[in-house]
């Protein structure tokens, strides 16, 4: 965006957080440079929103620090025509990532103060293309599957199973899975009848409250 003061700040996060951790996929990295993150952190914040770090939104909630959410669309494989599920709207910002690679975004938040936030925060950027829903995510979005792709964006003990049951044939599933401290982030991809999970390094994210999670 011209004349926008965190142009330069959001380059070298894309260099020097994702580039030389080894995101490649040119599609993430454009998301990344096209979305003005400082507009998703709260008032005061916006000088730190591109440093490696999660950040508070308030609620005793977090944005995820810019790595976590390349590392986590990229395992993702987003297709310009997928539907694509995100459970824990946070900020948007993960939200926001999404929508300029798939098609349609629909994200769920559990605390209905958050999900204005990042329905407010969506609007900002003319994320047109995201839904905000205030649901227990656990449960997934029946209405609108199945998904392409799935991104868990809180902590769970196991891979809830109504999100298995919403990924369509091919469709791939990343969740932060394990204890309320530290977590494996893993990607399933559904083959048919079969799941086929992949584990992708460790991680830590505020936990998934609901009915298949904590
Ligand atoms: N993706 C967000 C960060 C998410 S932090 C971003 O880009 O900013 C995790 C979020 O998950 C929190 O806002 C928390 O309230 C929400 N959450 C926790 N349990 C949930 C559940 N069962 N369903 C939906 N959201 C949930």
């Amino acid at each position: 965006m011209p004349g926008d003061p965190y142009a330069l700040a959001r380059e070298a996060m894309v260099e020097h957080q994702i580039l030389a951790r080894g995101v490649r996929d040119e599609r993430v990295l454009a998301a990344m440079r096209g979305v003005p993150r400082h507009l998703f952190v709260p008032p005061g914040y916006e000088r730190a929103a591109y440093d490696d770090m999660p950040l508070p939104i308030g609620s005793g909630q977090t944005i995820s620090q810019p790595y976590i959410v390349a590392q986590m669309t990229a395992l993702l494989e987003p297709g310009p025509r997928d539907r694509v599920l995100e459970i824990g709207a946070g900020s948007g910002y993960q939200a926001a990532i999404l929508s300029l690679l798939c098609e349609r975004v629909i994200t769920i938040e559990r605390l209905p103060e958050v999900a204005e936030v990042a329905r407010a925060n969506l609007a900002r950027v003319g994320a047109s293309n995201v839904e905000v829903h205030v649901a227990d995510g656990t449960l997934g979005w029946p209405a609108s599957a199945p998904y392409a792709g799935i991104l868990v964006t809180a902590a769970t003990p196991v891979v809830p199973e109504p999100l298995l049951a919403q990924l369509s044939d091919g469709g791939r599933l990343v969740a932060p899975v394990g204890g309320r401290e530290i977590q494996e982030l893993v990607r399933v991809r559904r083959q048919g009848d079969r799941l086929v999970q992949e584990p992708a390094g460790a991680v830590r994210f505020v936990p998934l409250i609901g009915e298949h999670g904590w």
